[in-house]
C-alpha cells in the first residue's frame, strides 16, 4: 500500500487503507455480470437515463465553434481526420464532437469528456499515466470489454471517470469525467506502478547505458515521475528491459543453429559447430556447447601469428550462465588475434577436451597437422590433459602472474619474495634464474619446492626461440576478456556479435 503526502496547502494524510473499493488492483479487468449502466452509444435512441444517453443528449456541448475550428485549421495545415467526416454516419458525429487523443508528455496529460482513444488498451495506458502523474489511486467500479468506471480510492472524494467502447467496436471514449480531488493528497508510493510500466518508461535510459546502476534508475524515476519505487524492483526492470533490447536468452540459443549456418554461408572456410545434449525421446534437444572460428581467423592465425596460443575461460552471467572459452594468438605486430571461441556449460576437463578437439580439427581442415603448438594459460582444471590429448607434442606455459598469486596464497609474499620471483620469471638465461632461485631457497626452501612442482614453463629462459614470443603471463588473453565483459550478461548471440565485430 502507498503513502500519501499532503499536497501543498492541503492537509490530508489519510491512510489509503481506509479508502473505499477494490484497492490496488486498479486497471485490471473486473468483469461482472451486473446490469450495465452503460448502454452502447449507437443503440441508445431512447432516454435510458443512463450515462451514455445523457452523453448523447449533451453532444451539442461539444460541437466545435466555427471560430475555434478555423484556429485549429491554422495550426494543422494538413487535412485532419475529422475533416474527412461528412457527418453521414453516427460515428462521424462522435468523432466531430469528440477529440482524438494525441500523445502528451508525462506531466501534462489532461483528460476530458469525449476524448477518444484508439482502443481499450490505449485508454487504460493513458489513464494509468494520468493517475501516477496526479498521484492518486483508482478504485475500479466496473471494468469489462465494453465499459470502464473508476473512482478515486480515497473515501469521500467525488472524482469519477467513465469510459466505454464506441460504435465502431474498437475506439474508446471518456463519456464522463466528474468531481475533483479536494483533500486527497499526493500518493508518492503508488501501488499502480508496476514493473511493466517502469520498463516502458525507462527503456531509453537503459538502452543508452546497459550498465546503468539501479540507484540511477531510482533517482530518474523520482525526478521524472515524482514517485518512490523500491530499489529492488529496478533489478527486475533491467532484466526485462534487456530482454526487450536484445531478445530473450532462450530465443538466442534457439537461433544459434541458424546463426552457425549463416556464418558458414557468408564466410567460407568458417568453422561453426553447435552440440546438443541427447536426452532421447520427444524431448527438445538441450544446448551443450558450441565452437566458432571464422575462416579469416584460423587462416590469419596459421599464416601470420606466432606459434603460441593463449587460452582462457570467462564466466557468463546471463540467465543460463555458462563459460566462454577462447583461444588467442599474437600477430607480428604483437597485437592480440582471436583464433577461436565457444561456450560450454561448465569449466571442466570434458569442456576443455571438446574445445581442444575442435581446435585440432580446425587446423587439420586447413591442412595443418601441427601438434606442437605452445599453449599458455592459467593453471585451470582439465586444461593440461585436454591439451596433450589433442596436441601430444604441445609445449605448456603457465601464467607467471597466476603462479605468483598461488605462492602468495601459500604464504610467500613480501617485497623480497616478489622481487626474487619476478627476476626468476623474467630471466632470459639459466644463470640469472638459478641465482634468483638460490635466493628464494634462502628465503624459504618450501617455496622453491613448490615452484619446482610446476611442470609448465614459467621462466623466460625455458622458452624456445622458435616461438618468437617471450610472454610469460596471460595478460594478452585478459585483454580479450575485458572486451567481452560488457556483453557476458547478455544473450549469447549478442555476445557473439560483439566478438565478431571486435575481431574483424
Ligand atoms: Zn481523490
Amino acid at each position: 500500500m502507498g503513502t500519501y503526502v499532503p499536497k501543498s496547502g492541503r492537509g490530508n494524510t489519510r491512510d489509503p487503507r481506509n479508502g473505499k473499493g477494490k484497492g490496488s488492483d486498479v486497471i485490471s479487468d473486473v468483469e461482472d455480470d451486473e446490469e450495465s449502466e452503460d448502454v452502447d452509444f449507437e443503440e441508445t435512441g431512447s432516454d435510458g437515463s443512463d450515462e451514455d444517453s445523457e452523453d448523447e443528449t449533451d453532444i451539442g456541448d461539444f460541437i466545435v465553434e466555427e471560430e475555434g475550428l478555423e484556429d485549429l485549421m491554422d495550426e494543422i495545415h494538413e487535412k485532419s481526420f475529422e475533416d474527412c467526416l461528412d457527418g453521414s454516419s453516427k460515428m462521424d458525429k462522435n468523432y466531430k464532437n469528440g477529440k482524438v487523443y494525441v500523445e502528451q508528455e508525462y506531466g501534462s496529460i489532461k483528460l476530458e469528456p469525449w476524448l477518444i482513444f484508439t482502443d481499450r488498451e490505449a485508454f487504460l495506458d493513458v489513464l494509468k499515466d494520468y493517475c501516477i502523474q496526479e498521484g492518486f489511486e483508482l478504485s475500479v467500479e466496473k471494468a469489462d470489454s465494453r465499459r470502464y468506471t473508476a473512482v478515486c480510492a480515497i473515501e469521500g472524494c467525488d472524482w469519477r471517470i467513465h469510459a466505454s467502447k464506441m460504435v465502431d467496436k474498437m475506439s474508446w471514449a471518456i463519456k464522463s469525467l466528474t468531481g475533483e480531488h479536494k483533500q486527497c493528497g499526493r500518493l508518492e508510493v503508488n501501488p499502480i506502478v508496476t514493473t511493466k510500466w517502469l520498463v516502458k518508461k525507462l527503456l531509453p535510459e537503459i538502452e543508452a547505458n546497459l550498465d546503468v546502476p539501479v540507484e540511477t534508475l531510482q533517482n530518474v524515476t523520482q525526478k521524472m515521475f515524482r514517485i518512490q519505487v523500491n530499489k529492488r524492483l529496478f533489478y527486475k526492470v533491467k532484466v526485462v528491459a534487456k530482454e526487450i533490447i536484445h531478445g530473450s536468452f532462450s530465443e538466442s540459443y534457439a537461433l544459434l543453429p541458424r546463426y552457425a549456418e549463416m556464418i558458414k554461408e557468408t564466410n567460407p572456410g568458417s568453422y561453426a559447430l553447435i552440440t546438443w545434449h541427447n536426452d532421447g525421446g520427444n524431448v527438445d534437444p538441450r544446448f551443450k556447447a558450441c565452437f566458432f572460428s571464422f575462416g579469416a581467423q584460423v587462416r590469419g592465425f596459421l599464416k601470420g601469428c606466432r606459434p603460441i596460443i593463449g587460452i582462457d575461460g570467462a564466466h557468463l552471467s546471463g540467465y543460463f550462465k555458462g563459460i566462454l572459452l577462447s583461444a588467442l594468438g599474437i600477430d607480428g605486430n604483437n597485437e592480440i588475434f582471436l583464433l577461436a571461441y565457444g561456450v560450454v556449460d561448465t569449466e571442466s576437463q570434458e569442456s576443455w577436451t571438446y574445445f581442444m578437439r575442435n581446435l585440432r580439427a580446425l587446423f587439420q581442415r586447413e591442412g595443418c597437422n601441427k601438434d606442437d603448438c605452445t599453449f599458455i594459460s592459467d593453471r585451470m582444471r582439465g586444461v593440461d590433459l585436454a591439451v596433450h590429448e589433442n596436441f601430444p607434442k604441445a609445449t605448456r606455459r603457465c601464467c607467471s602472474q597466476h603462479l605468483y598469486m598461488n605462492c602468495k596464497n601459500g604464504g610467500w609474499s613480501g617485497e623480497l619474495f616478489h622481487k626474487l620471483f619476478w627476476i626468476a620469471a623474467n630471466a632470459y638465461n639459466p644463470y640469472v634464474y638459478n641465482k634468483a632461485m638460490e635466493k628464494i631457497t634462502d628465503f624459504d626452501p618450501r617455496a622453491t619446492q613448490y615452484l619446482d612442482t610446476c611442470t609448465e614453463q614459467w621462466s623466460r629462459h625455458q622458452f624456445e626461440p622458435e616461438v618468437c614470443c617471450d610472454h610469460n603471463t596471460t595478460n594478452f588473453v585478459e585483454s580479450f576478456n575485458a572486451v567481452t565483459k560488457p556483453y557476458r550478461d547478455l544473450p549469447v548471440l549478442r555476445l557473439f556479435e560483439a566478438i565478431r565485430e571486435w575481431s574483424m
